[in-house]
């Protein structure tokens, strides 16, 4: 089976992060710069500049800044190059999917933790991911 080209990974930075990464190396054909890597963080709650606009853009750079060395770590341990990835903010699946497409992606890679249940019914990222996905999804199974 022909490896994909164009690949998106979406990690937590969890201790699930680099079994995700290794996932899509394998996916790669080892080929590195195939790979992207995005992660997703929460707008924050900003009182009043929300309403502004005044204090957003600050706040934001101190989140990224807050997530940027554990992201750039597990880059950087897997060798893919700093540059292939990315921190945004939203909606972990939105934004995935959004990227998938900017990216032209043929492969999205996320983990599921196989919920069953009730916390099936209020959903994980995996099955949002795969509802709009623009391209074909793997789901790594993940430990709880
Ligand atoms: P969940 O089932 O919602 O816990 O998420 C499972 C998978 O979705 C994770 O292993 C990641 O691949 C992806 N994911 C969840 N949250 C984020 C996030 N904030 N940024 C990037 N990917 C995420």
């Amino acid at each position: 089976m022909p490896s994909y080209q164009n690949i998106l990974c979406a990690i937590d930075l969890d201790a699930n992060s680099a079994k995700i990464l290794e996932a899509a190396i394998a996916q790669a054909g080892g080929q590195l710069k195939r790979i992207h890597v995005i992660h997703t963080c929460e707008h924050p709650i900003t009182g009043y500049g929300e309403l502004t606009g005044s204090n957003l853009p600050t706040t934001e750079a101190q989140i990224k800044q807050k997530a940027y060395p554990e992201f750039r770590s597990i880059l950087e341990k897997h060798q893919i190059p700093v540059s292939q990835g990315e921190i945004l903010f939203g909606q972990p699946s939105e934004a995935i999917n959004t990227k998938a497409s900017e990216l032209s992606c043929d492969l999205i890679v996320v983990g599921s933790h196989g919920r069953s249940g009730l916390q099936l019914l209020l959903g994980s990222t995996s099955n949002s991911v795969l509802k709009d996905s623009p391209c074909d999804v793997l789901t790594i199974r993940l430990e709880e």
